[in-house]
């Protein structure tokens, strides 16, 4: 009796379900297809999205990499590779830089790690090849001249520079504790 009961209930569920799946059919029917006719029409990408990759400049129009290799040692797949060098003023910067798209899975990892906003995804992903080569992408390629997501950031506005203040004089820098003022 429980058994054919079990059935009963089942077999109630399982048409309900199908009514629902041919009701949202049905609905359909009757409503604006959305069709994007692509490329013809490009459908606007949020700002976030990851698809190719930018080196980027600070307002001063400076390379921002420098060529610290953070972005080369998190990404998973091994597909950046570059050579450090230093200016006479002691400034880091990339001799060469180098992605392989064809490898890259575009996780935005190496963007994560950056501690310059140097490297940045952006949402152009229209970068289909044929061939494997033309997908090997030189610092040339990848350097804009403008900032990318954060126009205002500077780096060496608050690192890689030597200090010559005090403590507390630098911008954002909180004022010294005077530890003694903490004793009972
Ligand atoms: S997006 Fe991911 S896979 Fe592509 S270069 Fe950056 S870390 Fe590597
Ligand atoms: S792009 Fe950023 S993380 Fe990669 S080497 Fe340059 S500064 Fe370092």
């Amino acid at each position: 009796m429980k058994m054919k009961r079990n059935m009963v209930v089942v077999t109630w569920e399982a048409l309900v379900g199908l009514a629902k799946g041919f009701a949202t059919t049905f609905i359909h029917l009757f409503r604006k297809p959305i069709t994007e006719e692509y490329p013809e029409y490009k459908r606007p990408l949020p700002e976030r999205s990851r698809a190719r990759i930018i080196l980027t400049r600070d307002p001063n129009g400076e390379e921002r990499c420098v060529a610290c290799y953070l972005c080369s040692a998190v990404c998973p797949v091994s597909c950046i590779s570059m050579q450090s060098a230093e200016r006479e003023d002691g400034r880091r910067w990339a001799l060469w830089f180098r992605i392989n798209f064809a490898r890259c899975i575009y996780c935005g990892l190496c963007e994560e790690a950056c501690p310059t906003l140097a490297i940045q995804l952006t949402p152009y992903f229209e970068t289909c090849e044929y061939k494997i080569l033309p997908l090997v992408a030189e610092k040339e390629d990848l350097l804009v001249d403008h900032g990318g997501k954060n126009h205002d950031y500077n780096f060496y506005r608050y690192a890689g520079v030597t200090a010559y203040q005090d403590k507390g004089e630098h911008i954002k820098e909180a004022q010294p504790v005077d530890l003694r003022s903490n004793l009972p």
